[in-house]
């Protein structure tokens, strides 16, 4: 008899710790295991920051999917619909979860040209980079295709705003400073030199503090290497419309996050929003709806870090969604279809430690899910008991570059030195391979041997790509589009 087929999309945080798992849990003869992503690896965001700074190589934080996963397919590409209706004969195997009574499975989605093997199956489409299309069956369906940059209705955003989002944009941000820093050296207009030396971070949360700790003492040395700059001339704004900085996190840890950033000449401006970006200014208001003062800033560098929305997939999908994030029970199963489920930053996977309200989108929440719907994937192919979802807040790290960070392990909060510890050792022990470990520690220790290298890849002036086009957001079709 064919072996169930468990198709998981996305092999990210959530997605490759469900695998991994799954391939513990489920005797090769119970399951075949298939991972459709469109590229190879998972990405160790946490640290996407340093690649921008220089500390870390780009590759060492690229996880090789074939490496860590011994038995799970790899399927490349993106998948971009799929037929979710259950079969005409559908049963629950034993010990499995049932769709929630009361709730019909809709109708199929964009429903793909399934190849004769696949007819009556359900399936789902995958996309390959040179834009063919192929069916592939599934019996159980896991949604793990992460979230995208939240681009929002500000003019100028889509054309000028840089993301950071994965590599490309990482390695392309780190690029486009450095170019900006040689246009500067370049130029004998004052106002000009001005502008290409200053840099705007949108977004106070964890990846923008990272980014403009890390990047204003990353520029501050670089411009050392050039003839006519000199640090104090390169200008760092972090803008949120938060009045703290880490809003999301623990008060104190946004404190004494502000204090390190004020310290290193970052100018903090919170409670203010960028309501226009230009290509070579971004203009932001402060204050209240009511009092709001208007300040243009003469700059070639935005970056926008200012939180994220679900993968367009959600919407393709057609299922269900909660401020864009695919519904879910705390068992991650979605409701209204069968042998659905997701998690991650995609869905809103009910975290019982806040009332029930959809977990963050954070990497610890993904790792912990992934290993929770393992268990509830495997149950629901008669293999084990499904285990709804309970996650405890062990605190966070946000490395602020050098012997600056900021952490609340387990609600005591560090900063300084011990922090900057802590966070060293926590991202190497959560980095899933131990070739990325000892990589990445290399990165560190040649770092604090030479300092980091001032080399960008693309030459000064190459046209920047839009958000959209480097996380490739406009390949997917709505059901209504
Ligand atoms: C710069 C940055 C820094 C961060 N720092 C931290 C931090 O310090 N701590 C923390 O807890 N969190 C951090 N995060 C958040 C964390 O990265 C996410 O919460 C986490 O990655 C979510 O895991 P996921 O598996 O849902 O998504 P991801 O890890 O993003 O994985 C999704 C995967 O799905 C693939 N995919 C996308 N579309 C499709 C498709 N259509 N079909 C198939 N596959 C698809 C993607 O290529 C990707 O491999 C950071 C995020 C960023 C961007």
């Amino acid at each position: 008899m064919a072996r169930p087929r468990v198709v998981v999309l996305g092999g990210g945080f959530a997605g490759l710790r469900l695998l991994r798992r799954l391939e513990l849990l489920l005797p090769a003869d119970r399951a075949e295991l298939i991972v459709v992503s469109p590229v190879d690896h998972l990405l160790y965001t946490s640290l996407v920051p340093q690649v921008c700074a220089s500390t870390v190589e780009p590759r060492h934080l690229a996880v090789s999917l074939p490496a860590v996963l011994r038995r799970t397919l790899l399927c490349l590409g993106d998948a971009v619909a799929a037929d979710l209706a259950a079969p005409a004969d559908a049963q629950t195997p034993a010990g499995g979860l049932a769709a929630p009574a009361g709730l019909a499975a809709p109708a199929a989605v964009a429903a793909p040209a399934a190849t004769a093997a696949n007819v009556g199956r359900r399936t789902v489409t995958v996309r390959a980079a040179d834009g063919s299309t192929r069916a592939i069956a599934w019996d159980r369906l896991v949604i793990a295709a992460g979230s995208v940059t939240a681009t929002p209705d500000v003019p100028g955003l889509a054309e000028h705003a840089l993301g950071l989002k994965n590599l490309d944009e990482a390695v392309a941000l780190r690029d486009h400073v450095l170019s900006r820093l040689e246009l500067a050296d370049a130029t004998d207009d004052p106002r000009r030199r001005g502008a290409l030396c200053t840099f705007v971070v949108v977004g106070g949360g964890y990846t923008g503090t990272e980014l403009a700790a890390q990047m204003a003492a990353f520029t501050r040395r670089a411009a050392t290497a050039y003839r006519r700059l000199r640090p104090a001339d390169v200008r760092w704004l972090l803008v949120d419309h938060s009045p703290r900085l880490l809003h999301d996190l623990a008060p104190a840890l946004g404190r004494r996050a502000a204090r390190v950033l004020s310290r290193r000449g970052i100018e903090l401006r919170l409670g203010t929003s960028a309501v226009r970006i230009g290509p070579d200014s971004v203009t932001l208001a402060e204050g209240g709806s009511s009092v709001r003062r208007h300040t243009r800033v003469a700059t070639h560098t935005v970056v926008w870090c200012a939180g994220v929305r679900a993968s367009p997939l959600a919407a393709a999908l057609g299922l269900p969604t909660e401020h864009g994030r695919i519904v879910t029970d705390e068992f991650f199963r979605v409701p209204s279809v069968e042998d659905v489920f997701a998690l991650g930053d995609i869905a809103a996977v009910p975290d019982s430690a806040r009332g029930g309200a959809p977990a963050g989108q954070t990497a610890q929440h993904a790792v912990r899910q992934g290993a929770a719907a393992a268990r509830n994937v495997a149950a629901s192919l008669g293999v084990g008991t499904p285990r709804p979802y309970r996650h405890r807040d062990l605190g966070f790290v946000v490395d602020l570059g050098g012997r600056d960070a900021v952490a609340n392990p387990f609600g005591v909060t560090l900063s300084g030195p011990p922090a900057a510890l802590l966070t060293r050792g926590y991202h190497l022990a959560s980095l899933p391979a131990t070739a990325n470990r000892l990589r990445v520690a290399t990165d560190w220790l040649l770092n604090a041997a030479f300092g980091q290298e001032i080399t960008h890849y693309v030459p000064s002036g190459t046209q920047q790509e839009t958000i959209a086009t480097a996380e490739h957001t406009g390949i997917y079709r709505t059901p209504k589009s």
